[in-house]
């Protein structure tokens, strides 16, 4: 599949390729980086590898004649390269985004300028509930007042009825971060509910979702399978978001404990246990490593500890505290392999076996995969032999030092 806007979007490495093709080379990234610790499994593929992000950014510009688009900033840029058409986006939510760009040539609206700080449209954010049709949109604005926002809204929705919500988020600073502080809720309930694995989801703006529904079902349904559960075990979410792999584990185990660092996602997530019927579970609104530490210090009890964080990996004070606390197995949910081999490097200095490693192809058409690791514990055991250590303090700041704005997993 040739994308037009390949070279400059930067975000589809891998379109020019067949899909069979972008799988071996995922598969072989994965047997380079992971291979030392144990055999990779071949890649779960994607049944559908285009049109699958369920969510959708376009950045507000305005080209030489005056009409309005939205776009991505080039790489490594901030000039904002327009876009028509994306073939791994939501098709529902490329059609809202042309809407948009209509109505805001029709209504006047100024387009933000990031150098003179000056306009009110900057982002528009869109949310498809893959199996239940509900769309979100955040129009995301430099300050709270909207001329004919009423009229917009009211346009935009005859144009789109499939919108279920709209929310004007207000940023008005100079950054990277696309969201705001402040939303402002102008139609429907602010946020979208989505099923996965048969549970319901609601997904507040700013809270983390994984933005392909479709893979994200096989990879709970491995890292479920992988933590083995019997119905008697204590289990910890980590890096929980809106709870969706405690959530759908719940049944299973004895109980659950999610931690998560937004405010917004842990609310979520209690919502999304009543919205379940789940009452084996609670949440907790922390930095995952500092609540682990608080776990092994007051010695608590752990069987299985899933892990699921962001692209920068975790933290030694929270493998460190996994250890002491001796789970039977931990379930490490990455979305980074290079991050993952450093953290993995860690748990078998300590003793733990790398038991299986599944590659799930999460991210279509561009380099980026997604993988679920099996670590077991292996008591009074010395780390494996044939690996080579050399995961070293540094290589954790200097990952998180490259890291910046926002991933997807
Ligand atoms: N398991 C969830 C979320 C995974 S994404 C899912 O499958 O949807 C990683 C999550 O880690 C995000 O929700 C992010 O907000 C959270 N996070 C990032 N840094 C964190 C930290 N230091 N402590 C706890 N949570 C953190």
């Amino acid at each position: 599949m040739d994308c037009p806007y390949a070279k400059k979007c930067g975000g589809c490495d891998y379109s020019n390729l067949p899909y069979e093709e972008q799988l071996k080379k995922k598969e072989r990234r994965i047997r380079e980086l992971l291979g030392g610790f144990a055999k990779p499994e071949p890649i779960i593929k994607a049944e559908n590898p285009e049109h699958y992000r369920n969510k959708v950014h376009g950045i507000f510009g305005k080209d030489k004649k005056g009409n309005v688009f939205t776009g991505i900033y080039e790489e490594r840029s901030h000039n904002i390269v327009p876009v028509k058409e994306c073939a791994i986006e939501d098709e529902k939510a490329t059609a809202i985004l042309k809407t948009l760009c209509e109505l805001a040539g029709q209504f006047k609206l100024w387009v933000y300028d990031e150098d003179k700080r000056t306009g009110l449209l900057r982002h528009a954010l869109i949310r498809v509930g893959r199996k239940t049709g509900e769309i979100m949109l955040v129009l995301v604005l430099s300050g709270p007042v909207m001329p004919s926002k009423n009229n917009f809204i009211k346009e935009l929705r005859l144009k789109h009825p499939e919108i279920t919500t709209i929310v004007l988020n207000i940023n008005n600073k100079r950054t990277s971060m696309v969201l705001g502080d402040r939303n402002i809720v102008e139609y429907g309930k602010g946020y979208i509910e989505d099923e996965l694995c048969g549970q319901r989801f609601r997904i507040s703006p700013s809270s983390f979702y994984q933005i392909n529904s479709e893979q994200t079902e096989l990879l709970y349904g491995k890292a479920i399978e992988y933590a083995q559960l019997t119905g008697k075990e204590r289990v910890i979410d980590a890096y929980c978001g809106i709870g969706t792999i405690g959530i759908c584990a719940a049944s299973k185990a004895a109980e659950i404990s999610g931690v998560e660092l937004n405010r917004d996602a842990v609310r979520d997530a209690i919502n999304n246990a009543k919205l379940n019927g789940i009452r084996n579970i609670r949440f907790v609104n922390d930095d995952a490593g500092r609540y682990m530490v608080r776990m092994a210090e007051n010695k608590e009890k752990a069987d299985v500890v899933f892990m699921d964080p962001p692209r920068s990996g975790s933290t030694p004070e929270f493998i460190d505290s996994v250890n002491r606390l001796k789970p039977e197995r931990v379930v490490y949910i990455s979305c980074d392999p290079e991050t993952l081999k450093r953290d993995l490097g860690l748990f078998v200095k300590k003793g733990w076996k790398v038991q299986k490693i599944q590659p799930v192809d999460m991210f279509p058409n561009t380099k980026h995969v997604e993988s679920c690791v099996l670590l077991e514990r292996v008591s009074n055991r010395k780390a494996d032999s044939y690996v080579k250590l050399n995961v070293k303090m540094e290589d954790y700041y200097r990952i998180k030092d490259a890291e910046g704005g926002e991933a997807d997993g």
